[in-house]
């Protein structure tokens, strides 16, 4: 009644409103992005034992007018939250396929797959797979030059739905990479039972492969199960020579990483890649 103003209940402190005002902002600064263009694929080479370039990994990037070059860990979670990770990861595939058709289209490229990040809310998506054979279909991309990477969490989330997904995609002639592999808690039984054409070791292995034998042994096992279970292996996070040499000793046989090349945006592919 009279002092119902001084016991009234805050409920956000001035901190805690600058934080969601500025989620806002980004949020509508996400929107406007789609919008008007800014987002682009850069795209990181990948390389077989001989040194000859196999394909690339397409990663995302926000050129945000004024702010200069945004990864895509400020601002994917938020995404995903809101929901506007679909639209975004639309974008992401429907590039990746016109990418492979201009690589078609020229001999010295005709033969590079390419390989992008797909989320969980995008991935569990009903349509998912009528959306990527649309995207296939309207850019005339031939899908096996086309790779999808998954993570254990996208796939564990709902495993009988997410392997169904998976079929009906691979059918369409896409392949699948498990990424950030050794990272999650896959059995190995329970790998089996999806259709993957790779697994890609995460990049923390093979940071102190020179000095910790745990991580070499991990990737040798990881090698050793993967030759068991017919898989591709590629290592991403080759840094050093030293780390492509353990690999290529110990049966790995893709590699991508800084050593190799950076991420670089389409027109720099050439000068700024091996090969
Ligand atoms: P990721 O899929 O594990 O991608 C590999 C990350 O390692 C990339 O960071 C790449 O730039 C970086 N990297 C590559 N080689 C090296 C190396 O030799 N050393 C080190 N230290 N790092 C290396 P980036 O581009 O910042 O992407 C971060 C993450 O954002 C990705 O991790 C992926 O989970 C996510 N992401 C990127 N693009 C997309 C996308 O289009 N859609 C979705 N849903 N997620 C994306
Ligand atoms: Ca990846
Ligand atoms: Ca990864
Ligand atoms: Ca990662």
């Amino acid at each position: 009644a009279k002092d119902a103003g001084r016991n009234r209940v805050r409920f956000f402190s001035p901190a805690m409103q600058t934080a969601i005002d500025s989620r806002m902002a980004m949020e509508a600064a996400l929107r406007q992005a789609l919008l008007q263009g800014e987002f682009q694929l850069f795209y990181q080479p990948q390389f077989d034992q001989n040194g000859r370039r196999i394909g690339a990994e397409g990663l995302l990037r926000w050129r945000q007018p004024g702010r200069g070059l945004i990864l895509p860990m400020e601002f994917i979670p938020l995404a995903e939250e809101t929901g506007l990770i679909l639209p975004i990861g639309q974008w992401v595939i429907d590039t990746a396929c016109d990418q492979l058709k201009a690589w078609e289209d020229q001999a010295h490229t005709r033969f590079l797959q390419l390989a992008v990040n797909v989320s969980a809310r995008q991935f569990h998506q009903p349509d998912f797979a009528a959306r990527i054979r649309a995207s296939l279909k309207r850019s005339g991309a031939n899908p096996e030059r086309l790779k999808l990477e998954l993570t254990e969490s996208v796939v564990l989330e709902n495993a009988e739905a997410a392997i169904n997904q998976m079929h009906q995609i691979k059918a369409l002639g896409v392949s699948f990479s498990l990424d950030d592999f050794g990272t999650g808690y896959s059995s190995l039984s329970y790998l089996k039972r999806l259709p993957l054409s790779q697994l890609k070791i995460d990049r923390t292995f093979l940071r102190d492969i020179g000095t910790d034998p745990n991580d070499a042994a991990i990737v040798r096992a990881i090698l050793a199960m993967s030759r068991s279970l017919g898989l591709e292996v590629i290592a991403e996070g080759v840094e050093t020579e030293a780390q492509r040499r353990f690999l290529h000793e110990s049966g790995c046989h893709a590699y991508q990483g800084y050593f190799f090349g950076k991420p670089n945006p389409i027109e720099d592919w050439d000068t700024a890649s091996r090969s």
